[in-house]
């Protein structure tokens, strides 16, 4: 649910005269589905701020949930009436509250009472729904530009969105990350001189970055990888020689990497390629480290507790640097989840909100910021009733952590006792510690392509082999579903763009691309035997459409098997389903696959014909919508009957209602990121999955006109106690 700020003082005295009524209340959705009494007429002024209730809990709580109006004659008597002393609500018998929606979200209640006991009349009901969506307006996040709305006094709070690169929250103090600035000196008198200076500073450069990955990341396989490609950037654009041509000519060291480095940002600019583009920010980062080099500092001075570093582009080698000057949290400008600052932000669990234009021109060093990566929401000066409204989010979240270590080395199971299986989605050997951190049963979904994504190139066979060999070492018999390379789509190497698509989403890519260049899915199937040794091995396939294609693909990977020794103890070869053709040819695909796993994110935009990565459907489609469930409660019960495991490992499985509704439909093997985990462990533990899953049934026979079971599952799991 989305969050929002807070109403104008005025509206509900406004509303309260228009219906005649003695009490209106606002109520406003904050962080952890708390709903606030932000605005009263009529209720005691100093509940405002202090009265909260949980969405399901009282009346309004019931009307948030639910989504549904309640006009009631003797609301007291109410059974989830929940009283509140501090608002002298007493007096008051009637009551007509009505959701606040926008876009399909809850953003708060909108209540009306008054002390004799009456049904409002239709027309009431109206005129306060009508409010109702004018204030959902009011209180829905705006885009930056025209979000100015009124904060700390003589400042004015500005709220940005982005897209979530790493959720989290984050409160604290903004620095910004400035770019180079022009130098002072532009000539030199002795060339020879300067390009002894500038040879100093790319030893110094260089030095820096091995420094770098051996003191900060002494496992981090994959900001090293990432390092390696930024080296790379360095030599494919030849750009040390253009500097030094530059001296010759009569620049300063200086001012020679400044111009050299404009023209290659410019270049840059004009590239459309998402991948090259993340490029720039890599030169951007080479080009300050070489002039502090040349300025003989380092930029090292800590940064205030909790700072939250703003900055138009990062590269990965700044980003590391700015982690260990201490920042808690990340926004840019200019950023995507496929970036190389976000492999490694990822790698750091450093909440991050990518996308957010605008926000460096209108921050000062110092000024106080608020991230809500979760909810793709960055506000500058934030209103203190928001910092505090968020400050409780975050004890929260500390107190459930804390819960959460306790759970690590228990057995994943629910409260009567069914075991479930909780694996983890991996794409980088750094990432492989979480597997014992977090307790995992194993690795559900290997994604072979983000090494190479953060190498910038296809890796040969021996690297891939020693990529693959670590990852079984480190799952220590656990098992591991290799999925073969997904590229193509969002995820572009360098040089590899195939022809401008239309739909890349739908396009030339995955395994689509390993059918017509099977030569690269051989390599590949041959580095994972070669890497299994004799060890048992699980592989599958992103992207099937057709049995035909699984068989393709599947000979291609038994031809190699049959050739290398030793042979793996067990080979295993599955496949996900992320394209809707296949479930109509699942008695088939169930016969030939040795397992099968739902990519709910690409089977949801294809199922909905909406592009996952298009911000302005974000949301709009729910996997906890009647259609999907449908899908995939008989997509298990197929799979149950004809004995082949399903799991689900796209981003659904790791929030933990859609995990409790997974395992309600019969699914309970659930991969994620590591750091969603704990709250799906702690969720699954309190639930009741017999019970729940009459529940669901219920709901699901009664859901003929709605477009998510969400609300209803998160009302039954908030009364029944569960962490969701
Ligand atoms: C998915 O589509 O759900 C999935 C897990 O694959 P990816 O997110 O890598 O496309
Ligand atoms: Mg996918």
């Amino acid at each position: 649910m989305a969050t929002s700020a807070a109403p104008a003082a005025e509206v509900p005295h406004l509303i309260a005269a228009e219906l005649v009524t003695e009490v209106c209340s606002i109520y406003v959705l904050r962080p952890g589905d708390i709903l606030e009494l932000a605005a009263t007429e009529g209720l005691r002024p100093e509940a405002v701020g202090r009265t909260r209730l949980r969405v399901g809990e009282g009346i309004v709580g019931l009307v948030a949930a639910t989504g549904q109006p309640l006009n009631l004659p003797d609301a007291q008597n109410h059974p989830r009436f929940a009283y509140r002393p501090e608002t002298g609500e007493e007096k008051y018998a009637s009551m007509l509250a009505v959701p606040v929606r926008r876009a399909g979200r809850t953003l708060g209640v909108l209540a009306v009472q008054n002390r004799a006991p009456r049904r409002y009349d239709q027309d009431e009901v109206e005129v306060l729904e009508t409010v109702a969506m004018l204030l959902a307006e009011k209180l829905a996040t705006v885009a930056p530009g025209d979000s100015a709305e009124a904060g700390v006094a003589g400042t004015v709070a500005r709220r940005f969105t982005g897209s979530v690169i790493v959720p989290g929250i984050a409160i604290g103090p903004v620095v910004r990350h400035d770019l180079a600035a022009a130098p002072r000196r532009m000539l030199a008198d002795d060339p020879e001189q300067e390009l002894l200076r500038f040879a100093a500073a790319v030893d110094t450069m260089q030095r820096g970055l091995d420094e770098l990955i051996a003191d900060r990341l002494p496992d981090g396989e994959g900001p090293r990888e990432v390092l390696a490609a930024y080296r790379l950037v360095a030599a494919d654009a030849g750009w040390l020689r253009r500097i030094e041509d530059a001296i010759r000519g009569g620049l300063s060291a200086e001012a020679a990497v400044h111009r050299v480095g404009g023209e290659l940002r410019d270049r840059m600019r004009r590239i459309v390629d998402p991948y090259l583009r993340e490029r720039l920010a890599d030169i951007e980062d080479m080009i300050g480290r070489l002039l502090r080099a040349l300025d003989g500092e380092a930029p090292s001075a800590p940064v205030p507790a909790g700072a939250i570093l703003l900055a138009r582009r990062i590269g990965p080698a700044e980003l590391l640097d700015w982690q260990a000057r201490g920042i808690a949290a990340l926004v840019i400008e200019d950023g995507s989840a496929a970036g190389h600052a976000a492999i490694v932000a990822r790698a750091l669990d450093l909440p991050t909100l990518g996308g957010a234009r605008g926000v460096l021109e209108a921050a000062e060093n110092g000024e106080e910021g608020l991230l809500d990566a979760d909810e793709e929401l960055f506000v500058l000066r934030p209103a203190p009733e928001l910092c505090a409204a968020y400050q409780r989010e975050l004890a929260a979240r500390r107190e459930r952590h804390a819960h959460w270590t306790l759970l690590r080395h228990r057995p994943a199971t629910t409260a009567d006792g069914s075991r479930v299986s909780l694996m983890l989605n991996v794409g980088l050997p750094l990432e492989l510690p979480q597997l014992d951190a977090t307790g995992a049963d194993g690795i559900g979904l290997f994604r072979t392509e983000i090494a190479m994504l953060a190498r910038g190139a296809l890796s040969d066979v021996a690297e891939q082999q020693q990529v693959y060999a670590r990852v079984l070492d480190a799952a220590a018999g656990r098992p591991v579903l290799f999925r073969t390379l997904d590229l193509g789509g969002d995820k572009l190497l360098p040089g590899s763009a195939p022809p401008a698509e239309e739909n890349p989403a739908m396009g030339w890519r995955s395994l689509r691309v390993a059918l017509d260049r099977p030569a690269v899915l051989r390599r590949q199937a041959r580095a994972l035997l070669l890497a299994a040794n004799g060890r048992e091995l699980s592989i599958m396939f992103p992207m099937v459409a057709t049995v035909a294609e699984f068989q393709t693909a599947r000979a291609v990977v038994l031809a190699e098997a049959a050739r290398i020794r030793p042979a793996p103890a067990h080979l295993r070869i599955g496949t996900m389903l992320e394209v809707p053709a296949l479930l109509w040819e699942l008695d088939a695909l169930l016969r030939h696959a040795a397992f099968v796993s739902v990519g709910t994110n690409d089977l949801l935009q294809f199922v909905f014909a909406a592009d996952r990565s298009t911000p302005a459907l974000a949301r709009r489609y729910d996997v906890l919508a009647p259609a999907m469930l449908a899908l995939l409660a008989r997509l298990a019960a197929r799979a149950a009957a004809a004995g082949v495991p399903l799991s689900v490992c796209g981003e659904a499985a790791g929030r933990p209602l859609e995990a409790m509704t997974l395992a309600g439909l019969g699914i309970t093997t659930l991969s994620m990121a590591a750091g969603a985990l704990p709250a799906v462990k702690a969720a699954l533990a309190a639930l009741d999955l017999p019970e729940f899953r009459s529940v669901l049934a219920t709901l699901r026979r009664s859901a003929d006109d709605t477009a998510s079971l969400r609300e209803p599952i998160g009302a039954w799991a908030r009364e029944h106690g569960l962490p969701v």
